[in-house]
């Protein structure tokens, strides 16, 4: 099955002016593979300054824009959230949902994470949606439940059809941003599990939604992870701040 890879940079709250200049001139003769895509999720305030770069740079229909979180409303008195609406007008095309930061610090359900996503799929972007289990979770061998539990509200809330359209990242919450990174071996095994999940519901729909792992992924341990048959490229957290760095790893996918 040939899939499409994705490799998607998450700023998270980091980055300001400068690193969307360094990140736009450094990326301007970057080789990608034909059937790569590649996304950058800044915060909020940089999105319309990275498109506006994007386009002047001719790089527009090269690199993508993502969100890293979005409202599940549509307007109102909801201080603070920013809508799909307000996202279109800037531009983005993909939206980070249930990062495993805004599960534990913020402390979104999978519920709620199942009506984000079902809002970013009827504004017509695509969610990346983000699952993963935690140190423990792991250690006691619940990891395949605590997938299905997060997975299991999203095929509730949009049905299984639906997810032709949707991007997962599996992000072990024990390898974000601590240099700990699943071995391919793992992370291969536990991807062939989300698959096989899916398969439950529709063989065909599992086998074209790509996967991405993320998890301290860098330079070094990028190819490895991505010449997994289950593994379509990767949510990068700290390497992409580092143009030479994400430049590799948009190259290895
Ligand atoms: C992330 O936050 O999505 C992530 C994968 O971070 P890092 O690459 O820094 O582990």
């Amino acid at each position: 099955m040939n899939r499409r890879a994705i490799v998607a940079a998450n700023w998270k709250m980091n980055g300001n002016s400068a690193l969307v200049d360094t990140m736009v001139s450094g990326l301007h003769n970057i080789s990608l593979s034909d059937n790569v895509d590649v996304v950058i999720c800044p915060s909020f305030v940089y999105l319309s300054e990275l498109a506006h770069k994007l386009k002047e740079n001719s790089l527009e229909n090269t690199i993508a824009l993502g969100a890293q979180n979005v409202s599940d409303k549509a307007s109102g008195a909801f201080t603070g959230e920013v809508s799909t609406d307000m996202l279109q007008e800037c531009s983005v095309k993909f939206v980070i949902v249930g990062h495993s930061e805004r599960r534990e610090l913020y402390k979104e359900t999978s519920t709620q994470v199942a009506h984000k996503v079902a809002t970013v799929l009827n504004a017509g972007l695509t969610p990346i949606l983000c699952i993963g289990e935690s140190e423990s979770e792991r250690a006691t061998e619940q990891t395949e439940v605590v997938l299905s539990s997060q997975l299991q509200p999203v095929i509730d809330e949009i049905g299984i059809e639906k997810f032709k359209d949707v991007v997962i990242a599996y992000e072990p919450v024990w390898a974000i941003g601590t240099g700990k990174t699943a071995s391919k071996e793992m992370a291969q095994e536990t991807h062939q599990f989300i698959r096989q999940f899916l398969a439950q519901c529709d063989a065909e729909i599992a086998n074209k939604v790509p996967l991405l792992y993320g998890g301290s992924v860098n330079a070094s341990n990028c190819e490895a992870l991505f010449a997994q048959a289950d593994i379509d490229g990767g949510l990068i957290g700290g390497a992409s701040l580092k143009v030479d760095e994400f430049s590799v790893i948009c190259s290895a996918a």
